[in-house]
């Protein structure tokens, strides 16, 4: 697995990474088993955390890796099946009972508001914090959320029931400046300006002093695409091009490609071919079947295709 620690050899201020990282909290698929659990991740961007999909004991999962769950923002779910939700109630309840007034937003299929209502509603439940509620739909590409630090969009995913991934792209890093190249007295505003790109003029539009002499480029835009349950679909991979690091279902292996077709899962080696196809830096394969015990083969028959796949290993974090 790829290291969890930030490169440490840059310095400060100079390409230093702002945090971008991934927690695997469970990599399990539907049948529930003692050595994996259901499918949950931790997307870390600066100081904010973000959960993707929340199968059972997610809550406990977070609590195992000293993340408080009143730290999360932002939830997004890719489908309906309760291996990918049904620790979200539970979640919501325990924010809930720990005093949260902060806003938490959720991105999710149609009827995941009508399920949580109902829960709340039988169980006389009321929440002390805003719940906002978008609806994911499904089939076409939509942009989510535009945050300072990232933008997300949905991902179409083909599965038995609506089912939409999630790409998270930071946005660009602004240039960092050249400190020790300027004159002490520099003032202090043209500091700002040069980092925005712009150059200082002088009284006769001379150019005082060039951004692109002052500044060098910051670390490129990260980007992170979850592909949950889905067949094998190429037409993501447009969407998917040259991202940094791809997590793709791998629920069974090719021995099995015929059943994974019928109940719209895919093999190692479909997910490996998405990868390679669309230029990824790395790919992270989980959601496997409770019928297979040796993961290494899934790493074996996804490497032959594309050697950066790595095993979605929980409580791993990977810097992205
Ligand atoms: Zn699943
Ligand atoms: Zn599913």
């Amino acid at each position: 697995m790829p290291n969890a620690k930030l490169n440490q050899d840059t310095e400060p201020n100079r390409l230093a990474n702002s945090p971008f990282s991934l927690t695997i909290l469970g990599a399990g698929s539907a049948t529930p088993t003692l050595k994996l659990h259901q499918t949950a991740q931790l997307l870390t961007i600066g100081s904010d955390h973000v959960l993707i999909d929340c199968g059972e004991g997610t809550q406990l999962r977070l609590i195992e890796q000293r993340i408080r769950p009143g730290r999360l923002r932002y939830i997004f779910i890719s489908h309906l099946h309760g291996d990918h939700y049904f620790g979200l109630p539970p979640l919501l309840s325990s924010l809930n009972l720990g005093g949260r007034t902060e806003d938490l937003f959720l991105f999710g299929p149609r009827g995941l508001d009508e399920v949580l209502t109902t829960i709340f509603r039988v169980s006389d439940s009321r929440l002390g914090f805003r719940l906002h509620f978008q609806v994911v739909e499904p089939g076409t590409p939509t942009l989510l959320l535009d945050h300072p630090l990232m933008t997300v969009e949905s991902i179409p995913l083909q599965h038995r029931i609506d089912c939409s991934g999630y790409l998270f792209r930071e946005k660009p890093h602004k240039p960092h400046l050249l400190r020790e190249k300027l004159p002490d007295d520099v003032p202090v505003h043209y500091l700002k300006q040069l980092k925005n790109g712009e150059d200082i003029l002088g009284p006769t539009g001379e150019i005082l002093f060039a951004s692109a002499e002052y500044t060098e480029p910051g670390p490129p835009a990260r980007s992170y695409a979850y592909c949950s349950d889905t067949r094998y679909v190429e037409e993501l991979v447009p969407q998917l091009q040259g991202v940094n690091l791809l997590y793709h279902e791998a629920t069974f292996m090719e021995d099995n490609a015929q059943r994974a077709t019928e109940v719209y899962h895919s093999t190692a080696k479909q997910a490996a071919t998405i990868a390679a196809k669309a230029g990824a830096e790395r790919l992270l394969i989980g959601h496997f079947s409770s019928r297979y015990k040796q993961f290494d083969l899934f790493l074996e028959e996804a490497r032959s295709v594309f050697p950066e796949t790595y095993l979605a290993i929980e409580g791993q974090t990977t810097s992205i």
